[in-house]
């Protein structure tokens, strides 16, 4: 039996934080905890995110040129240089998470042939449904100006662009990932996830060839952390649909969900909503009706498998609700599905969500590194209505926060929670509850993990105590299963 001491923090079923000085570890669990208040650095359930890639972290913090936060076209073409430098002659130099909210104006062909015509280039826009290219890249190809658009996609040849569908053009001429490029992804997103005290995730949508990876990583004992996978059965935008996984579960790793999408994002102007966005117009694009996603989901509903679905506007989220219910009429199962973001819910849909208990996973860190992209496209009647985290909270929803990056930077559950606190307009949610919602590893059909006894002792140790200190806490130790995964 180990002490851990310090000022220990555990939710109680209602997400009430209760202190304790200690708590005993015994065999990876957790054996009992020492009433009373501690001292000293500070102990909490390591956190859940309930909807992130990890594997896209990693290949940013690897082979990918991480373009997040990238404030001007100057600052872009510096690092486009720089990188450039360390690739071989020819290879294709690829980035991602551009924004022009944030560079100030939108990347174009001619701006890449200028800054490096020599190599094919390829920049993925945060949102990952925009890519801007060089001439180079469009002539490995084999495009150019006479290119149609796919069903689904836009060619913007003149400007560079490729939207939607349009990318998969593109991608056939790139190297292909292998799965040993996917494990060294896994890996350093996990790495990364992990100093941020961050003890388990979703994947939130993996191919059979990210799947295998997993199952690898697992198999060999290398995974760091809990991942729950969602399996992808119909690709974002694509007709093709892969068939539904194998279940899998041990202690590390579980694929138990799988993954729709019903529209795209609030920040690229192209979830489907009632009302038409400001400056670009258009109300977006509903993707996959009720009817469909219900034929589509029926067969994973049926074996037991959540269900988990990407609505962001008004009225993909509320086409969702009505396919799940359906579902549930359909077959009454125990399983709770889920809906990825919930961008833009009006009364009725947090009614119906609750009414359907369903879990709703949004991301409260949108609400700041997005907010100028919110702020801009949307319509004013939609600003009370944007990630309403206080509604969701008080309609009783099931609620799990989580990170969706690299669409942002930030994965700290602790910036999270205070973004949680600064809605567009109204009330926001205070700091505590925000925090608890990133506790909630049951979302992804993971078991509870609040440090009660009984339960697996996956912790993370501040240096101060961040209920006082949110924005000086640093986490300087972390253990999953009762051994270090990070130590700062
Ligand atoms: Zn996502």
């Amino acid at each position: 039996m180990r002490r851990v001491a310090g000022r220990v923090y555990v939710p109680d079923a209602q997400g009430r934080y209760r202190s304790y000085r200690a708590l005993w570890v015994k065999e990876g669990r957790v054996a009992g905890l020492e009433p009373g208040r501690g001292e000293g650095e500070a102990v909490l359930p390591g956190f859940h995110d309930a909807h992130v890639h990890i594997w896209k972290i990693g290949q940013l913090l690897t082979d990918l040129l991480d373009l997040r936060g990238v404030r001007s076209l100057k600052t872009l073409r510096r690092l486009l240089e720089e990188r450039d430098r360390l690739l071989p002659p020819g290879a294709w130099l690829l980035g991602r998470g551009w924004n022009e909210a944030l560079l100030g104006a939108w990347p174009t062909r001619a701006f890449l042939d200028e800054v490096l015509p020599h190599r094919p280039v390829v920049l993925t826009r945060t949102c990952a449904h925009i890519h801007v290219a060089n001439t180079q890249a469009f002539q490995r190809a084999g495009l150019g100006p006479d290119t149609p658009s796919p069903p689904g996609g836009e060619v913007r040849y003149g400007e560079g662009l490729l939207l939607e569908r349009a990318y998969g053009l593109l991608e056939r001429a790139m190297p292909r990932r292998t799965v040993e490029d996917y494990q060294r992804y896994i890996l350093a997103g996990a790495g990364h996830l992990l100093r941020h005290g961050i003890t388990s995730a979703l994947e939130a949508g993996a191919d059979p060839l990210l799947l295998e990876a997993y199952r690898r990583l697992d198999q060999e004992g290398r995974l760091p952390l809990r991942v729950s996978v969602l399996a992808v059965v119909r690709p974002d935008g694509e007709e093709t649909t892969y068939p539904l996984p194998e279940p899998y579960r041990s202690e590390r790793l579980v694929v138990a969900g799988v993954k729709f999408f019903a529209d795209g994002g609030l920040s690229g102007a192209s979830a489907a909503v009632s009302r038409p966005y400001r400056e670009v117009g258009g109300k977006g694009v509903l993707r996959l009706s009720a009817e469909e996603l219900f034929e589509l989901a029926l067969p994973a509903h049926e074996k037991g498998f959540f269900v988990a679905t990407h609505a962001i506007g008004d009225v993909a989220i509320l086409e969702i609700l009505r396919a799940y219910h359906r579902l549930y009429q359909a077959r009454p199962l125990p399983v709770r599905h889920r809906l990825e973001h919930f961008g833009l819910p009006g009364p009725k849909a947090l009614g119906l969500a609750r009414a359907l208990g369903v879990w709703v996973v949004p991301q409260p860190i949108f609400l700041e590194e997005l907010r100028e992209n919110f702020l801009r496209y949307l319509p004013e009647e939609f600003l009370p209505q944007c990630y309403p985290l206080a509604r969701m909270a008080q309609a009783g929803l099931f609620l799990a926060f989580s990170s969706d990056a690299p669409v942002v930077q930030e994965v700290s559950p602790l910036k999270g929670a205070r973004a949680a606190g600064r809605p567009l307009v109204g009330k926001g949610l205070p700091f505590l509850r925000a925090l608890f919602y990133y506790t909630r590893p049951e979302a992804s059909g993971l078991p509870p993990a609040w440090l009660w006894p009984g339960q697996r002792a996956d912790l993370v140790v501040y240096d101060r105590d961040p209920f006082r200190y949110p924005e000086e806490a640093q986490v300087i130790y972390v253990e999953v299963d009762g051994a270090a995964v990070f130590t700062a």
